[in-house]
């Protein structure tokens, strides 16, 4: 590593690469041509970006291609159909097949389910029958806002369920130019206490553009709680340490606390070597010292995090430098979920066995949790009756509030990874069975006049 003058090591200066450099990023870590071609088939599709940062500090080049930081950011073969996979590869070495490579590019992430739980249909508010682009309403207290300019992020994970806002197709992406429709939406509904303004990843935007988007929220005196949802502290910490307007985004954090509001960083952390190095350590202590509160939050990944000891030891990292562990999420059914789902019968397995090393400080997690079409589920654990085996499962957050904090259960399964894949139970109060099987969902709190 390179000290540059101004102090800073080569890797403290924000530089990313794209599927156009893969072969650059290949020769210098000596990536095999094999691991190097299916990369380059797969980034065709989903999306692939990765840092200096990432590159040097995360990822162990010794153990590749098992590296867990390595399989988080780099396609791996077995993502796509092997026919895909081949199709694409085919495809893209013919310059003469420019048209059909296209089409198969959009055949196939058409066939990746875009967009999971009904985030188009369902959650799209409307202020006088006018669509508001960027904004999701989901459960009654709140918005989720995607500032046009945060719809990227420092490194892109293989597994992201937000993998369609990347790839550069307008139509899968939510974006809000500026704030005007969100502020007009929440001025009409009082009831929305909480944004959560998310991407992709608002960290980075500059200081000035995360304020103009953050600032109009602090007039609207029904919202009490900002949350941010970021990865940052994970792929590029200096942003809170030593980018040029590191200070100033601290400045800014702590005018939403002086403003009376709770601001929640909401880290996204998938192992705990994202929390190893001095400078993410730092970049933590530093959000702190503004006020605002650290929680985390990550999903299980099969190839990735997919044991106890790496969640146990994740949740007590998390808890040593003063963050709130708060959900381990299911990974959700859309991009390349059957490489990286996690059975739940195992999932819960894992949970457990790594909840039980944990200080009550850290028991703060909830998981195994389904972000799904009715709202959040998650699995308590495992019932043995007389009648057999079932999954107890919670409605956490629900899209309609009559149904959250009440149980239910399902068949057990060995194989089911995803809430629809369930056989919920006879007992299932008729209100939950209906929501789970997609017959009483409803829109928006707003739209269905909850709001
Ligand atoms: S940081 Fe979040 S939004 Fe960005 S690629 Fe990873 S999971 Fe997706």
């Amino acid at each position: 590593m390179t000290l540059l003058a101004d102090g800073l090591t080569d890797t403290a200066r924000f530089r990313a690469y794209g599927p156009r450099h893969i072969d650059a990023v290949a020769e210098r870590f000596g990536l095999p041509a094999e691991i190097c071609s299916t990369i380059k088939a797969i980034a065709r599709v989903l999306p692939f970006r990765v840092n200096e940062y990432v590159l040097n500090e995360l990822v162990d080049w010794h153990n590749i291609p098992d590296d867990p930081i390595f399989r988080m950011v780099f396609p791996q073969r077995g993502m796509l159909s092997p026919a895909d996979e081949f199709r694409l590869a085919a495809l893209g070495a013919d310059p003469g097949m420019k048209v059909a490579l296209r089409q198969a590019v959009k055949e196939i992430r058409d066939g990746l389910n875009p967009h999971p739980s009904g985030q188009r249909q369902l959650n799209v508010p409307t202020v006088d029958g006018v669509r508001i682009p960027g904004l999701q309403h989901k459960y009654l207290q709140t918005v989720l806002y995607f500032p046009a300019q945060g719809q990227t992020c420092h490194s892109y994970c293989t597994y992201c369920f937000r993998w369609a806002q990347f790839v550069g197709d307008a139509d899968l992406r939510f974006a809000a130019p500026n704030p005007d429709g969100l502020i007009a939406y929440l001025k009409r509904h009082p009831h929305v206490s909480d944004v959560l303004v998310t991407g992709g990843d608002p960290m980075v935007m500059s200081t000035e553009r995360l304020r103009s988007h953050l600032r109009p929220i602090l007039d609207v005196e029904s919202v009490s709680t900002i949350r941010i949802g970021t990865k940052s502290v994970a792929y590029w910490p200096y942003r809170f340490v030593t980018d040029r307007d590191a200070d100033d985004v601290l400045r800014l954090f702590e005018e939403v606390v002086a403003a009376g509001r709770t601001l929640a960083v909401m880290a996204h952390f998938s192992h705990p070597r994202e929390l190893e190095t001095a400078v993410a350590r730092q970049a933590i202590a530093r959000i702190r010292s503004t006020g605002a509160v650290v929680y985390c939050q990550g999903p299980m990944i099969a190839h990735v995090n997919d044991d106890a000891p790496t969640w146990s030891e994740l949740w007590r990292r998390e808890l040593a430098v003063g963050a709130v562990p708060y959900y381990m999420f299911v990974e959700r059914d859309t991009g390349p979920h059957e490489y990286f789902k996690v059975p739940l019968a195992r999932a819960v397995e894992i949970f457990h066995a790594a909840y039980r090393t944990l200080p009550g400080l850290a028991r703060t997690v909830r998981g195994p949790v389904m972000s799904a079409t009715p709202g959040k589920v998650v699995v308590d654990g495992v019932e043995e009756t007389p009648a057999g085996r079932f999954f107890q499962l919670r409605m956490l957050q629900a899209r309609n509030p009559a149904l959250a904090g009440r149980p239910f259960r399902a068949r057990y399964s060995t194989s089911a990874s995803w809430l629809t894949e369930l056989r919920i139970d006879r007992s299932a109060p008729p209100d939950i069975t209906a929501a789970v099987a997609g017959t009483g969902v409803q829109g928006t709190p707003a739209l269905t006049g909850q709001g």
